[in-house]
């Protein structure tokens, strides 16, 4: 096989960039270390289809980094609902304080180790952040970037494993160029996004067709090897949809660590019986009605059957209320961060009362 010299990939990179490469992504515009860096959080573990709109809405709510710092988790969250891995979100926040409270508001963009030490920032996002908003040479090494070395060079392993990353680095870092590097790096992940896909890449249009190992091999899916796998545990939880006499429904914030961490979700417990204890122990005026069906939510360690068990409470109010328990109108969630299961609950118990109101 042909191997590439480091300018020959990059004058092939380029000339791809040129012809097909997007420039028109909002992030793209107006380039800042900040807009580049919440851009490239978002893009993590999200396709660009479905980062635009929520970014766009964040810009618009956090068009700084003081913005960020000073809004209240709960309005940070509210804003992420959807796009899950809320760790990213609790990060950026507590980044954004790091930024105001130890580099006077100015984002420490003078190079890759000091993007680092910001919380949720790692080596590949600060190379992104980085070349992006600098246009300085640094390496990334995405899901999309690895995907294409690992193609290009028949990398065997899993990338997760150290030797395996070390090895795609070393490939980042010789295929680097010193010049347009904020259009190098949008280029790699833009190859990787759009041709080098993990199923059926577009091989045809690849400007690495004639000299890509796998591809020659007829081997694309191969390559990078997955995650060797284990069976996901299964978990159970038992989700108290409590309605007082105005349709008001109850949520609790859930601990800052763990699943969902920060956001707010309904009462939970791990079998029917808990559930029932704490409703005993809440009033003797419930009433409970049948489940409704179980629904599986699948988190990348764990599965989770949830079973929501709907339940009117009357003359609640006063004594439930708490910083950490509040009672919502479930036609009305702006403000408060949910987990995409618990809005979809609240929007079904919004719809049930509309059909109980228009029967009566
Ligand atoms: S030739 Fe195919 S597998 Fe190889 S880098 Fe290009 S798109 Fe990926």
């Amino acid at each position: 096989m042909h191997v590439l010299t480091a300018e020959a990939f990059q004058q092939r990179v380029f000339t791809w960039f040129d012809r097909y490469g997007r420039t028109h992504l909002p992030w793209q515009h107006n380039k800042t270390p900040y807009r580049v860096w919440v851009s490239e959080i978002m893009l993590q573990q999200t396709q660009v289809a479905t980062v635009i709109e929520y970014y766009q809405r964040f810009m618009a709510r956090f068009p700084d980094v003081k913005a960020l710092a000073e809004a209240p988790l709960d309005e940070v969250l509210h804003l992420w609902t959807g796009l899950g891995y809320y760790a990213r979100a609790r990060n950026l926040h507590k980044a954004a304080n790091v930024v105001m409270s130890e580099h006077d508001g100015s984002f420490p963009a003078e190079s890759v180790e000091s993007l680092m030490t910001l919380p949720g920032v790692g080596r590949s996002t600060a190379g992104a952040i980085y070349s992006i908003s600098t246009d300085r040479p640094a390496p990334i090494l995405d899901g999309n970037v690895k995907r294409v070395l690992a193609r290009l060079h028949a990398v065997e392993g899993w990338p997760g494993k150290t030797e395996v990353e070390r090895h795609l680095w070393q490939l980042a870092e010789y295929y680097l160029p010193s010049m347009r590097a904020a259009e190098y790096t949008q280029a790699m992940m833009d190859l990787g996004a759009t041709l080098c896909v993990r199923k059926k890449p577009a091989c045809l249009l690849c400007p690495f067709e004639d000299v890509c190992t796998a591809h020659a091999c007829g081997q694309e899916d191969a390559f990078p090897e997955s995650k060797p796998k284990k069976a996901k545990p299964e978990r159970q939880a038992y989700f108290a949809l409590v309605q007082n006499d105005t349709g008001r429904v109850l949520l609790e914030k859930r601990p800052e660590k763990g699943i969902w961490g920060g956001l707010w979700s309904f009462p939970q417990f791990e079998d029917r019986g808990g559930l029932e204890a704490w409703l005993r122990d809440l009033s003797s005026d419930i009433q409970c009605a049948p489940h409704w069906a179980p629904f599986v939510h699948v988190f990348s360690h764990f599965r989770l059957t949830i079973t929501p068990c709907p339940v009117r409470l009357r003359d609640a109010d006063e004594t439930l209320q708490s910083a950490d328990r509040i009672w919502v109108d479930p036609s009305d969630v702006s403000g408060i961060g949910l987990a995409a299961p618990v809005k979809s609950l609240l929007e079904h118990l919004q719809s049930a009362q509309d059909v109980i109101q228009s029967t009566t």
